[in-house]
């Protein structure tokens, strides 16, 4: 087994300090490489590279001192000492690569982190039942475009097309065909496994965060990669009495096979406010717009209604689709819906 090992400069990322050194001690010999899947209050679910899964507390020379950010969070690379009956201790804790996080709540300095060192989110929605919420798409795109985080498009239930056989011109593609320029798109059905080996490679050697709206497919979607998961919806937290982000908790799924493949379950993603991206950065993260930008007649461009707007021209030409164009401008002007 691979295992992809974090060596070299730390993050860029902004909460990141000095006292940070003390996550990552020299693990003692014989601890464990693993994964922390699960979290509840101080306690984490780290999986090991042999398939079992640890309880785990953090040594306590690790949480000295206050942090403004999750020490340890689900995603995290650990190494881990096996203390006996299923029970682990976290001895270090490997530097993150990328984080998704939020400011908590009531305090605006403090980070909480969704999920820590994702590799790329994949959007899920469905072909009909329920219809797809194509703006809710384009603005979770922009979320990881201002993250610089890779997206895939999943599209699901394509049982339900009710196409003519054979037929090229669907309703998924007139619906989501035009995505297909710019991030991979899969066509999916949990119920007949259409399409379910590409979105495997897809996944494989990754830690993906899977977000979308609800009904829309996402949990068969993981049996189907996993048909062996034991199926858990927070009971693990209301066993320990730790529950503490019970209604957003990440969870990481182990896909089975030779490398290590997590799909996380991110229900805080749709929580997750564009807040950070101002409205004349906006046009950067529709990567189907980057080629027009500096092309317009005003330098500052807001490409609404100015005269001499090349991306204007662009949506005219075609070059642009126009559903997303109008995404653009409803985010633009502050209109979007933050959750379907
Ligand atoms: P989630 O809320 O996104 O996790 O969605 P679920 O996995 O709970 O699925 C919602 C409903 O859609 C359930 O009744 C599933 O049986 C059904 N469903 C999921 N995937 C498919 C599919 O590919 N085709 C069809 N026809 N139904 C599906
Ligand atoms: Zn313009």
């Amino acid at each position: 087994m691979t295992w992809r090992r974090r060596i070299g400069p730390r993050s860029t990322h902004a909460t990141h300090d000095a006292r940070d050194v003390d996550r990552n001690p020299a693990p003692p010999p014989g601890a464990l490489p693993g994964v922390v899947v699960r979290a509840y209050g101080k306690f984490f679910t780290v999986a090991l590279a042999d398939g079992r899964e640890l309880l785990s507390t953090i040594k306590g020379v690790l949480k000295r001192e206050r942090r403004r950010t999750d020490l340890v969070a689900v995603g995290d690379r650990v190494f881990v000492t096996d203390v006996g009956e299923g029970e682990g201790r976290i001895e270090s804790v490997e530097p993150r690569t990328s984080t998704l996080s939020r400011l908590a709540r009531q305090t605006n300095d403090v980070e909480q982190i969704i999920l820590a060192d994702l590799d790329q989110a994949l959007f899920v929605f469905a072909v009909r039942d329920p219809e797809p919420h194509l703006r809710l798409l384009d603005r979770f795109l922009v979320m990881a475009e201002s993250r610089q985080l890779p997206s895939l498009i999943g599209v699901n239930k394509m049982d339900l097309e009710h196409t003519g056989a054979g037929s090229e011109s669907s309703l998924a593609r007139s619906m989501f065909g035009h995505y297909e320029k710019i991030y991979p798109v899969y066509y999916l059905s949990a119920k007949t496994s259409q399409g379910i080996d590409e979105l495997r490679q897809a996944l494989n050697g990754n830690i993906t965060a899977v977000a979308g709206p609800s009904g829309v497919g996402k949990s068969s979607l993981l049996n189907v990669l996993d048909p062996t998961r034991a199926r858990l919806v927070g009971d693990i937290s209301a066993a320990t009495g730790k529950g503490r982000h019970t209604t957003t908790a990440t969870v990481l799924h182990r896909i089975p096979g030779e490398t290590q493949t997590f799909v996380a379950d991110t229900p805080g993603i749709r929580t997750l406010s564009l807040q950070g991206v101002g409205p004349d950065e906006l046009d950067q993260f529709f990567p189907e717009m980057r080629p027009f930008l500096g092309e317009c007649r005003f330098a500052d461009c807001s490409h609404l209604s100015e005269p001499g707007c090349a991306v204007l021209a662009a949506v005219d030409a075609g070059e642009i689709g126009r559903e997303r164009y109008e995404s653009y401008a409803s985010l633009r002007i502050g209109d979007l819906p933050d959750d379907s």
